[in-house]
């Protein structure tokens, strides 16, 4: 018998951890059956930004075994705490090209990957790096991703970096647009990257609020954070 959890964490929920975990397995099923895929052909990643390590432990004893941050210095000082786990560290925030050597000593999985300038950058630190290509479906030039005009000349520019192993694309649905539409412009983008890379296949998109709409339009890559840590310590 599992030893009962007494969630030391700081959700404001009242369920546990590992009920959330559980309860958005079987939301990713469902969703999954409805679309008429096969769960197995989705990653889960938990989002854990502004959790403790402790949470992530936690995490990992549940058998997660990728996780996510979105800033650098935060990232790298759960990693080193964590080390002994043996996770995937995925990086999802907007990454500037002189931090690009230090996320790829503890992040392998860059889904952020949104100008050329950042592809030479990750390139340039000469080990293998997995990243997806963020596509901005906002009209918003500040979020990040890059232009959909812009994807061919940034796919073409990853493709022939030496180091890098392009996985797809990504992308974070806009406030104020239901997700699922926005969800099927990034699929008409992957198409776009795979005429050029043919494996790129994979799709980053669905967070707590709209990955069944992910789901629904082929995201293959999940990045879930609040509905399965509860929500986020305050400070940020
Ligand atoms: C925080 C974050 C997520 C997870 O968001 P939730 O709403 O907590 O599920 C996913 N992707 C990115 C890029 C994020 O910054």
């Amino acid at each position: 018998m599992t030893p009962t959890s007494t969630s030391p964490t700081s959700s404001s929920s009242s369920s546990s951890l590992a009920e959330r975990f559980a309860s958005a397995q079987s939301r990713i099923r469902e969703a999954a059956r409805a679309a008429g895929r096969s769960p197995h052909e989705l990653s889960l990643i938990v989002v854990t930004k502004n959790h403790p390590a402790q949470l992530v432990r936690e995490l990992a004893d549940l058998g997660v075994q990728d996780v996510a941050e979105n800033r650098h210095q935060e990232a790298a000082e759960k990693s080193a705490e964590l080390a002994d786990l043996g996770l995937r560290w995925h990086f999802v925030g907007q990454l500037q090209t002189n931090k690009a050597r230090a996320v790829t000593q503890y992040s392998r999985v860059i889904h952020s990957v949104d100008r050329p300038r950042l592809v030479n950058a990750l390139d340039a630190v000469g080990e293998s790096v997995e990243v997806f290509l963020q596509l901005n479906l906002t009209e918003d030039p500040a979020r990040g991703g890059c232009r959909p005009e812009q994807l061919t000349e940034l796919t073409e520019q990853a493709a022939a970096a030496t180091h890098l192993r392009v996985r797809g694309v990504m992308a974070v649905a806009p406030l104020g647009e239901e997700p699922r539409a926005a969800f099927a412009r990034l699929r008409s983008y992957s198409d776009r990257v795979r005429e050029i890379l043919p494996d790129a296949t994979a799709i980053s998109a669905g967070m707590s609020h709209d990955f069944e709409a992910a789901i629904a339009e082929g995201a293959t890559h999940l990045r879930i954070g609040a509905a399965i840590t509860g929500n986020r310590p305050l400070g940020d």
